[in-house]
């Protein structure tokens, strides 16, 4: 199986394993049991991962919640600063291309009677497509806005949102700014003190970590962001998220995080390098493939991204008919709700375009004979498509 679905997750960096495996077995002490030496050695692993993650995004120490992943991250910063009982502002502000873990925080926050307010997106053809459209993201923010969640880089698209210009239009109107970082931390660079955000969610799963763990960077300096905690129970990390912590996590999460941020300066070239082959190979021996997002370069897209619409046939039926390489159509993050990627949707793509749609997403373990079988396999499977439909 050649794995071409790096943003829905990535496999487990082996020397992530290496680090975490210890902490599974015989450092089972309790991190927040600081009367014996069990519980402080696992005390001290936790407060060297979380202060690594603070390193690797330039975030303030002492600012990172550990959650189980990006989607609770995203319901502690929204959730936490919008129903804080000394908030008073009512209005919340995201975008259309924002992922579910995002966009149903805000409906439920409708149904609690916040005013929300959806910005479009740049539409398909502009060189951000996919990413907020900053005009009307300007004209959105008022005096009652609390929150304005944007994600720094999209899951489908790949567009990257400037964060520093949005972080100043935010803060011009006394609004908070949340970004969902997931798929751009490791990817590119995500410096939180530069970019004056408020609070970033991550997930160690998209950057060659393990599943179930993420966390949220908090307030970044500003003492104006209050969070109400969505966990209670037993008062860890400070209120903020009660339950016991997981060691092993926070150290597999810093590894991770750490080598993706050492490594990213080679991968980077690598993988694009290896997404502009995959394309070529594509659009070179099948007729009328479109490119969905902005153009394959940095600093406007995702360095593995790669989302695409072909004629004739459905992204679904191609999928089934390549069983060797493992790709998208839609978003995968949201299979639970399977439908037309409402990406692709809120940038103008009809709903038979949508369908026709896939996405590829290049990862650090990649290699070049890797993407010319994948190639040659997803032309093949193609064809035999195009014969079946009559074309
Ligand atoms: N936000 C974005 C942009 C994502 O791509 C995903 C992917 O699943 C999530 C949130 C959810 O992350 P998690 O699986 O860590 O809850």
């Amino acid at each position: 199986m050649i794995y071409l679905d790096n943003h829905a997750t990535t496999c487990c960096d082996p020397r992530v394993v290496e680090a975490m495996l210890p902490w599974l077995s015989e450092h089972f002490g309790n991190p927040h049991s600081l009367s014996h030496s069990p519980g402080r050695l696992a005390a001290d692993a936790i407060e060297q991962s979380l202060s690594q993650i603070t390193r690797s995004t330039n975030s303030p120490e002492h600012s990172i919640v550990m959650t189980s992943g990006a989607t609770e991250s995203n319901n502690l910063a929204i959730r936490g600063v919008c129903l804080h009982p000394r908030q008073t502002r009512r209005h919340f502000v995201t975008v259309s291309t924002e992922h579910p873990a995002v966009l149903d925080v805000a409906e439920e926050l409708r149904r609690d009677g916040f005013r929300v307010t959806r910005v479009a997106a740049y539409q398909a053809g502009h060189p951000c497509a996919g990413s907020v459209d900053l005009d009307r993201l300007a004209d959105a923010i008022d005096d009652d806005t609390a929150l304005v969640s944007v994600m720094w880089a999209n899951n489908e698209v790949g567009s990257i949102a400037p964060m520093k210009v949005i972080a100043d239009l935010c803060h011009a109107r006394g609004a908070l700014l949340h970004s969902d970082a997931t798929q751009a931390i490791g990817r590119i660079d995500v410096d939180v003190r530069k970019t004056d955000v408020d609070l970033v969610s991550g997930s160690a799963h998209k950057f060659y970590g393990p599943k179930g763990v993420g966390f949220l960077v908090v307030g970044n300096g500003n003492r104006r962001v209050r969070i109400l905690p969505q966990i209670v129970g037993g008062g860890q990390q400070d209120g903020l998220r009660s339950g016991t912590m997981n060691p092993a996590a926070a150290v597999a999460m810093a590894k991770a995080i750490e080598l993706a941020n050492h490594e990213m300066r080679s991968s980077q070239p690598q993988i694009m390098g290896l997404r502009g082959q995959l394309f070529e190979q594509l659009r070179s021996r099948i007729e009328r493939i479109q490119l969905n997002g902005p153009e394959l370069t940095l600093p406007g897209r995702l360095p593995g991204n790669l989302n695409l619409t072909i004629d004739q046939v459905e992204g679904e039926a191609w999928m089934s008919a390549t069983p060797g390489v493992a790709f998208s159509s839609g978003s995968a993050c949201s299979s639970v709700e399977p439908g037309a990627s409402h990406v692709l949707r809120a940038i103008g793509l009809s709903e038979s375009a949508t369908r026709r749609s896939v996405r590829f997403g290049i990862g650090r373990f990649n290699t070049e004979p890797e993407i010319m079988e994948a190639a040659d396999q997803l032309v093949e499977s193609y064809r035999k498509l195009q014969q079946l439909t009559g074309q």
